[in-house]
């Protein structure tokens, strides 16, 4: 069903209420109207239609919000033992599931994702992911250490939390971008400035209010909301920070790490963009193959970092692989993710709308064929047809750049050399995910070593776990997020050195 209106949504009491609030900025434990008083609309990107309100802060708002995470990294958060760290994440976990209703209808609303995945993963992960990271406040140690330097030593080393840290994500997850974020910091001890996207700012403010009814001290967390270009350079350039984790386009990405660089040489994280490969071998599993390629490239209408949106198939499978992946493509429902049975939901602006249509038209002007979809769906509202294009390769836009929306380029092989596949694979300057269908552990696993990508799945596309490190080769990033190797990212290591004799 398209061209719905706000109205033909049922809303439980609590979203109701929730979007009728006047939303301010999370400063130093109170909502407050920006410095300026200017507000911003938010929008369902299924209607089109208005659904609230937030504060738009400036530079002088982030500000506010710095000192205000400075005085509690000092004071408050600083007296919390990790013990108390852990259970205050362990109840933040608690409260995302007891308000999990609102919170999902929130991230539908907002994100255009369909309810029942917002519902039924999105809360799962996030409370999952402050429950994993509550188990790791009370495990942050450093080492002792045997110097060969002349004299007695007792030497050993400090891992401290790095301070204040500006946070900054994408509006594809913006729970679980926030939920990444938020609780490994939180676990290893230090205290935050998040900047949600600016269209999708909703469930990261309601977040932030239960981390306080979970006893968060006021200060630790801070929101501001607004636009990347005004206070997301008011973070990265604010002296007052120690260090930025952000999750974004690489081309924002590099920005961002200049700035960081010339400003305090603050340290720096980067989850950026992918263009991830997919390499189905014919001894592998079809009908499971499928439907993962499937689900990689279509979930939450292609807007996904780690989309499996370059298909490289065997040449004896090809033909059946990909018209079963466009009979699935057919068959998915579009509409709006708030009203039962949708597949997908829309985009999340008319630019993006906008750049993946072009996108799909510029295949089409450079040769690519199109197997299934490639329309734009309704009046209103961002719906775009899943789409697989054929006849594609390197050179080709399609190819090439991400597109971030539900499109897929499938393209044959029949070489039996892996050192050839997986330079087809690694013809990419991204490096964030990719996946190998195939029975043969020898080829999945000498695969999985020549695969330039952060995660490489056998048989899944995706792992989403919160134990398992995720991040970038190349220019899909700095860092890794999840596991405990998130912990290097909030912390640092002070060596001591004590002379005994
Ligand atoms: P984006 O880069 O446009 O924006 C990301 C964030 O950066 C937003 O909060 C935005 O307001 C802010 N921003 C914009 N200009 C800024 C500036 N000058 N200084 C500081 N902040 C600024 O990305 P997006 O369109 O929101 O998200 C889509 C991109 O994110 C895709 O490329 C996708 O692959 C990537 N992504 C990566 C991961 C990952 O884990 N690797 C996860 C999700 C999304």
């Amino acid at each position: 069903m398209l061209d719905v209106t706000f109205k033909d949504y049922l809303l439980t009491p609590a979203t109701a209420a929730y979007l009728a609030r006047q939303h301010g900025l999370m400063i130093d434990g109170q909502s407050v109207a920006a410095l300026s008083g200017k507000r911003k609309a938010i929008y369902d990107p299924a209607s089109e239609e208005e659904i609230t309100t937030v504060a738009e802060s400036g530079a002088e708002d982030v500000d506010l919000a710095v000192r205000a995470a400075r005085a509690a990294f000092e004071g408050a958060w600083a007296k919390v033992t990790p013990s108390q760290r852990g259970r205050i994440l362990n109840r933040i976990a608690d409260l995302i599931e007891a308000n999990g209703d609102e919170l999902a209808e929130l991230e539908c609303l907002n994100s255009g994702k369909p309810l029942q995945f917002c519902r039924n993963v999105d809360i799962y992960g996030v409370a999952d992911m402050f429950r994993y990271m509550a188990g790791w406040a009370t495990k942050i140690t450093g080492d002792t250490h045997n110097p060969s330097m002349p004299g007695e030593w007792h030497a050993y080393t400090l891992r401290q939390p790095v301070g204040v840290v500006g946070q900054i994500l994408p509006w594809n997850f913006p729970m679980n971008m926030a939920a990444w974020k938020i609780a490994p910091a939180l676990a290893a001890g230090c205290t935050i400035v998040l900047k949600p996207a600016e269209a999708t700012p909703l469930t990261a403010l309601r977040i932030a209010e239960l981390a306080l009814e979970a006893g968060l001290p006021a200060g630790v967390l801070n929101v501001v909301t607004g636009k990347g270009s005004i206070i997301g350079d008011a973070i990265t350039n604010h002296p007052g920070i120690d260090k930025v984790a952000f999750t974004g386009s690489t081309e924002v990405g590099k920005h961002i790490a200049r700035s960081c660089v010339s400003s305090n040489l603050k340290k720096v994280s980067l989850e950026l963009g992918g263009k991830s490969p997919v390499i189905v071998f014919p001894d592998a599993d079809i009908d499971a193959a499928v439907a993962g390629i499937a689900g990689s490239i279509f979930f939450h209408a292609g807007q996904v970092c780690a989309a499996g949106s370059r298909l490289y198939v065997h040449d004896k499978v090809y033909d059946r692989v990909v018209e079963a992946v466009a009979a699935r493509a057919k068959a998915l429902k579009v509409g709006p993710g708030m009203l039962p049975g949708h597949d997908l939901g829309p985009v999340i602006s008319r630019a993006q709308h906008e750049s993946v249509m072009s996108y799909i038209e510029k295949g089409r002007g450079e040769g690519a064929e199109v197997v299934t979809g490639g329309r734009s769906l309704g009046q209103k509202g961002y719906f775009i047809e899943p789409t697989v294009l054929a006849n594609t390769g390197p050179g080709m836009t399609v190819h090439d750049e991400e597109i971030f929306g539900p499109v897929l380029c499938a393209m044959r092989f029949d070489e039996e050399d892996l050192a050839g596949i997986a330079a087809r694979a690694n013809a990419s300057p991204y490096g964030l995910s990719s996946s190998v269908w195939t029975r043969d552990i020898s080829v999945a696993h000498r695969l999985a070593k020549m695969i330039q990508s952060g995660i490489v799945n056998v048989n899944a596309h995706t792992s989403p776990d919160a134990s398992l490190p995720y991040g970038g080769y190349k220019q899909s990033g700095w860092g890794r997020e999840r596991g405990a190797e998130v912990l290097d990212l909030y912390t640092q290591i002070k060596a001591v050195a004590v002379k005994l004799a």
